[in-house]
């Protein structure tokens, strides 16, 4: 269905309306849905790009005791709960107690919907035994709950997006839906908001993140730009967050700048010499020799003039390298490679040679490679405050990403944002058809 065509206006429903087509949506709608609530999913995305950025995820954190068919070994909720405490300076210690305990039903929620995970025997993923591999990635994934979700009666809107969300005289809260020129107004009983951070909304990026910020590459979906949380946040809910705060990792200057995903992120850096764009060396300070760094890359390289880096490797670096979407600039000397790259040839030898000097493995076997790169931001740590049941006010609950400064309040853990848009969706999802009853 598209909106608002396809719907009367002032439209008034009893049941929920879940604001976002994206993982914690479609938790939030399912579970709903499943306790009884008539519920209406409103995306602002076509039909092709449903599903926010899970499209591009791969796996999910859980708490497990015991090696289970799908994730090997055991991860104790005290150790996840010591891992969160890593990267929360502040937030909701009994919240991310919920979320660790609830962590350990999502991989069964997730099969009864449909998905499949990935045995850890079969595959190349590099397994671990804090997080379950979705079969077939997050594309997969969405396309299993959208299914689930339509098979269950929840009627869904593309191409919809909500512009203003309001209490409604008459009770409950009234948003109004946008399709291109196109507009018109639902009422509905009880709302959850699952509209993803403000991550892809270019006015925020220059508001906070300085002069570099048109530099910075979007790696998830154009739609999650967070202007209904900014929205929100003028008409007094709450804030959680540092609005400058991201998680940014290193991405292949050539990508695009918008939902480029995973496969543009630069793995291959521990096997070269990064420099920016005047040849001067880059570096992580105290960074471990062989480990990939990626959040912390992801912010150096913001950081370089122009916000841009590239990374230089020789034949021996590239062999030793993850496949990349996009293959290195190759050339047969360094002196070519910095033609290519608009870099000063000398200040490139120089920086190769010092570098050569202590590495344990240096820069010498032609042709040599370079791959350009640009910081690529996965989400701002920055949201809605909620409480436990996600409420953001009487009958209107927050879900997802928008919610997670609650949880934890820097970096990152492989596998949490699934984890964390599955359960505060599935709760907001059941505290919405609760407040219906
Ligand atoms: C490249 C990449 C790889 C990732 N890989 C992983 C991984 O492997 N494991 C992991 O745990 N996490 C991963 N993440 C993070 C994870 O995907 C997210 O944390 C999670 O999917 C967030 O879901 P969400 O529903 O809260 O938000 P989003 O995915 O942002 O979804 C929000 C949805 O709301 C819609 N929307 C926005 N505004 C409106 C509006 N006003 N009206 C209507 N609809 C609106 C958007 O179109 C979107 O569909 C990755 C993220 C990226 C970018």
């Amino acid at each position: 269905m598209s909106a608002p065509e396809d719907i009367a206006n002032n439209v008034r429903m009893e049941g929920v309306l879940v604001i976002g087509g994206g993982f914690a949506g479609l938790c939030a709608a399912i579970e709903a849905r499943r306790r009884g609530a008539a519920v209406l999913l409103a995306e602002s995305a076509p039909p092709a790009l449903r599903g926010g950025h899970a499209r591009h995820a791969r796996n999910f954190r859980i708490a497990h005791e015991a090696p289970l068919w799908h994730t090997p070994g055991a991860y104790p909720p005290a150790e996840f709960e010591a891992d969160l405490a890593r990267i929360s300076d502040g937030g909701d210690a009994v919240l991310r107690r919920v979320l660790i305990a609830e962590s350990a039903g999502i991989a069964a929620w997730l099969e009864g919907c449909g998905v499949r995970l990935q045995a850890p025997d079969v595959g190349v993923l590099p397994f671990s035994r804090r997080t379950a591999f979705l079969l077939g990635g997050g594309k997969a994934m969405i396309n299993a709950l959208y299914a689930t979700a339509e098979r269950l009666g929840v009627g869904v809107l593309y191409d919809s997006d909500i512009v203003a969300l309001a209490p409604a005289p008459e009770g409950g809260w009234a948003v109004e839906i946008a399709a291109g020129a196109a507009r018109c107004r639902v009422t509905a009983r009880a709302v959850v908001v699952a509209s993803g951070g403000p991550g892809a909304d270019p006015a925020w990026l220059r508001a906070h993140f300085g002069p570099n910020a048109d530099r910075v590459l979007i790696r998830g979906g154009a739609h999650s730009n967070g202007r209904l949380m900014q929205k929100l946040i003028e008409s007094g809910a709450g804030a959680a967050g540092d609005p400058a705060s991201c998680h940014m990792v290193a991405v292949d200057g050539r990508g695009p700048e918008v939902d480029g995903g995973i496969v543009t992120r630069i793995t291959a850096i521990p096997h070269g010499l990064v420099v920016d764009r005047h040849g001067g060396r880059v570096e992580i300070i105290g960074a471990a020799p062989g480990k990939a760094h990626y959040a912390q890359w992801g912010q150096r390289i913001a950081q370089c003039p122009q916000g841009e880096a590239s990374l230089i490797l020789d034949a021996e670096g590239v062999a030793r390298s993850l496949p990349s979407a996009l293959p290195p600039i190759r050339r047969p000397s360094l002196e070519a490679l910095a033609a290519a790259l608009e870099i000063d040839a000398a200040a490139l030898a120089g920086a190769v040679e010092a570098f050569n000097f202590d590495a344990p493995r240096p820069i010498v076997r032609a042709p040599f490679a370079a791959f350009p790169m640009r910081a690529g931001l996965t989400f701002v740590h920055f949201g809605l405050a909620v409480d436990a049941d996600m409420r953001l006010a009487p009958n209107l609950f927050a879900a997802g990403m928008i919610t997670a400064p609650n949880f934890f309040t820097r970096s990152y853990l492989a596998g949490l944002g699934l984890t964390l848009s599955a359960v505060t969706g599935r709760r907001a999802g059941e505290a919405a058809a609760r407040a219906l009853v």
